[in-house]
Formats: C-alpha cells, structure tokens, sequence
C-alpha cells in the first residue's frame, strides 16, 4: 500500500525517534520543512527511558545522566521545564580492602579532594597532574577536545600513563571513575573522549530530570506538531525515497534520514546506501551494561547524592546510586530507590546476579541490604557504541542523494554526540533539499 499523494509537499522522514532523530525533527520543523518521524517502539527516547512501576518507582533503562554543559544539549533543551536534579560532584569509592574513601569534587578541587586522608587513592604528584590537566582542558572548546587525538590512536590508559599517573590513582580512581562512564574498565576507550567527559565534569554537573531521563526526549517531541511522532512503526526498507513500514505501508519522501541505533543501521542502510559515500563501516561493537533496581527503606540521615564506585576488579556491583535521593519522585513516599550497575558480561541467570548483588550490597551498606527488594532489572547489550582509540569522531553522515544518516554510533557514544550529529543532518537537509 502506497500512501496517497497531497498537494502538500513531501516530508523529511526521519526513522527513528531517539535523540539523534529528535534533534533532527526539531531543527527542521523550527526551519519550517515538514517532517514525519517513524518510532519502531511504544514511545520515544530510544536508550534514554524510563519505566513507571505500579508502586511509583521511576526506573531510568540503565543508569544514565545528563551532563549540563554538553553544548549540543544547552542549545536545544530547556533546563528549567525538566526541573533538574543534581548529583554531588565526587564519589564514594571503595577500595579493594573494602574501605571507603570520599571524594568532594575530585575534578573542580583536586587538592582539596584529594587530601592526606585519601593518599591511598593516589600521590601528592598524582594530585598537582589532575590540577594541570583541569588547567588544560580548560583551554580548549569542548569540540577541539574530542576532534584532537583522533588520528594518533592512544587510549585513554596510555594518555594516562603517558601523562605520568601512578597505576595506584588509575586503579583506585580513573577505572571506577570514568571506566563507569564509558562501561569499559580496560580504559580502552579512545583518549579524545577522555579528555571531553573530563572537561565535562570540570564545568558542568551531572544531572537528571526531576521525572526521569525520558522527560529530555519527551520534551523535543513535545515540541514538534502532532501526527509528527508515529510510535510503533518499524521500518523494514528504504529504497531511495520510499519508505516501507514492517506494515506493508510505503511513504514517499522529500529525504530520509536513517537515525536508528548502529545495530539496527546496519540492517537497514546496506540496501539504501551509496557505498562509495560511507568511508567508515558502522561499528557494530558494543560496550554492555546491566542496571539493577532495588527498593530500601527511606534513609532518616541527609540525602546520598554521591555515586559509589567500585574500585575492586572483581565485584560485580561497579557502581550503585540512590537516584531518590537526588530526585525525590523517583521512588514512593517512604521508600528510596537503589540503583546498581554492572558492566560487561556476568555470566549469570538474573535471580544468580540479584542473589550476587545483594551480598555485596550487605558488606557495603549492612545486613539489611541483602534484605531490599528487588524491583526489576535491564539487561543493556547494546548500551554504547565502543569508541576505540584512532576512530573519527564524526563519520559520514550524507550517505547519497537525499539520504543521510545520525547517531552517536556514527561520532562518539554520547548525548552530545547524538544531538550534534542529529542538527548537522538538519543543516545540510535545510541547504542540500
Ligand atoms: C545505560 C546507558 C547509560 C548511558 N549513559 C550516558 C550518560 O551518562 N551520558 C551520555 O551522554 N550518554 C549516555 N548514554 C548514551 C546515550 O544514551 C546515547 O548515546 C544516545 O541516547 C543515543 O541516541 P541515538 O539517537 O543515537 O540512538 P538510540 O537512542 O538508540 O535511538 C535509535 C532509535 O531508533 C529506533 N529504531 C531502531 N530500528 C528502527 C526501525 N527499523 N524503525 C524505526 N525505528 C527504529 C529505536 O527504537 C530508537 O528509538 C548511555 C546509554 C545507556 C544505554
């Protein structure tokens, strides 16, 4: 079935409605062009949901937050409609010994932060290095930082090691630290988004919406006019400009943008893509997480609002939060949601894991924690594109003739990467269409 033709002109079709896609939208219909958005799943936001439980509790599909000064968020999304919620800028880390270490804003005061009392994270040298590398980071845009290094292919160890940290500060700190952030303890990752998340959590502050994630791309569809948005309308086939629904229907297009995740591109885009176009094959490997919800009892003492960080190699728990504690609504009245990440691949059953989860939880936090019921848990394969060292930090997004493509697997895997490249498909569609 084709669908009929208007006089109305023909929309961009966009396929694909996570934050790459939304931005997307949103810069097209601002600029006037009509724009119709095709959602395989039940609601918008692709990686970034959240479920509501029948108890209230607001589960966030994997732990997630939104860093504030992310350039391509502060240009499109209005802070103040999503009432936001700010971590404490630091972490409570927990040494292989099973003692605990606090760090108050390890990257805005590194010498403060990192007192005598916390030497066993790292050295008095260790120390004065996060202080010039803060000073440093500080003297680039936030683009020259993840567009340098790209081409020399080192990780982020060997830029640590190169810059001379002691392997007792990159155990104890920079693993559960930014390991967390880019689900890969290895520090494989490439060391121009090392430098980019660092400078990101020297200026800014890591944040959730008071409702949880998926009100940031609730909001962008918000914005857009209704009958934009179609919800449950996977895609099977494009070829050239028709679109083709797993329903049979076929939609005619003025151009179509390709925003899916790099799993789902890689299916669709063999059959619609101008190969010579795309110089670098979609990475179709993935960095891996499981988010583990627990409910306990409403803490009496001050809100928790740091990050818990592991810094053992062996345990399964890397790093636990109290999102309700930052975000009130995330869990009932008298109740407080705990929040549990493991990376990579564990191995177990998920009653195995939850059994695991709650003998760590009790040597953390007591016995009573191996009592927290738990709530529910996600498996994420397919959490974050890997970013190895050398790989560009922005790869073609005008694959032919009106047909471009957008996502954080097709530049670095972030929220910023999403939007940004989202916007520049928008710009060249606004000139090339
Ligand atoms: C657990 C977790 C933690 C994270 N933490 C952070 C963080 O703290 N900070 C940060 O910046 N980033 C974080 N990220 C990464 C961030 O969420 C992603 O980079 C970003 O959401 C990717 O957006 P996207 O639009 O590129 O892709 P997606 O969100 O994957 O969107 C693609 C959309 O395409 C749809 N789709 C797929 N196939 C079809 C089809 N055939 N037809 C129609 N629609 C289709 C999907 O349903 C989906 O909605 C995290 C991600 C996860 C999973």
């Amino acid at each position: 079935m084709m669908t009929t033709a208007s006089s109305d002109p023909l929309p961009t079709i966009i396929i694909g409605a996570g934050m790459a896609g939304l931005a997307c939208a949103n810069y097209l219909h601002r600029a006037g062009r009509p724009v119709l958005l095709l959602e395989a799943a039940d609601a918008v936001g692709g990686r970034v949901r959240t479920d509501v439980t029948p108890e209230g509790f607001h589960l966030d599909r994997g732990f997630q937050v939104l860093l504030t000064r992310y350039p391509e968020v502060e240009r499109l999304i209005d802070y103040g409609a999503l009432d936001l919620k700010a971590f404490n800028s630091g972490a409570v880390i927990r040494l292989p010994d099973g003692k605990e270490t606090t760090l108050q804003n390890p990257l805005q005061r590194p010498m403060a932060a990192f007192s005598a009392l916390t030497s066993r994270i790292g050295t008095l040298p260790d120390k004065l290095r996060i202080l010039s590398l803060v000073k440093h980071v500080h003297g680039y845009t936030t683009g020259q930082l993840i567009s340098r290094n790209s081409t020399n292919r080192q990780t982020t160890l060997d830029f640590l090691r190169h810059y001379g940290w002691s392997e007792q500060i990159i155990d104890n700190f920079f693993r559960p630290f930014f390991g967390g952030v880019f689900l890969d303890r290895s520090l494989s990752t490439a060391a121009n988004f090392f430098e980019f998340v660092f400078q990101q959590f020297v200026i800014g502050e890591a944040v959730v919406p008071a409702l949880g994630m998926q009100q940031i791309p609730e909001q962008l569809a918000a914005r857009l006019p209704a009958g934009t948005v179609r919800l449950n309308s996977p895609v099977a086939t494009v070829e050239g400009l028709t679109v083709r629904l797993a329903s049979g229907e076929a939609i005619e297009a003025a151009a179509v943008v390709v925003a899916v995740d790099g799993e789902a591109a890689a299916r669709l885009l063999p059959k619609a893509t101008d190969e010579a176009l795309v110089s670098t094959p979609a990475p179709l490997r993935w960095r891996r997480t499981t988010c583990t919800y627990f409910a306990a009892p409403a803490s009496a003492s001050r809100p928790d609002k740091l990050l818990r960080l592991n810094a053992s190699p062996t345990g399964l728990a890397h790093n636990v939060a109290f999102p309700s504690d930052v975000a009130p609504a995330y869990a009932p009245a008298g109740q407080r949601l705990v929040s549990v990440s493991t990376h990579g691949e564990h191995g177990l059953s998920e009653a195995g894991l939850t059994a695991e989860l709650r003998r760590e939880l009790a040597a953390w936090f007591g016995p009573e924690a191996a009592g927290w019921p738990h709530l529910r848990t996600y498996e994420l394969p397919f959490a974050l594109p890997e970013y190895p060292a050398g790989q560009p930090a922005r790869q073609s997004l005008r694959l032919g003739a009106h047909l471009y493509r957008c996502g954080d697997y097709a530049a670095y895997p972030s929220l910023n990467a999403a939007l940004a490249a989202g916007r520049e498909v928008a710009e060249m569609i606004l000139i090339e269409n």
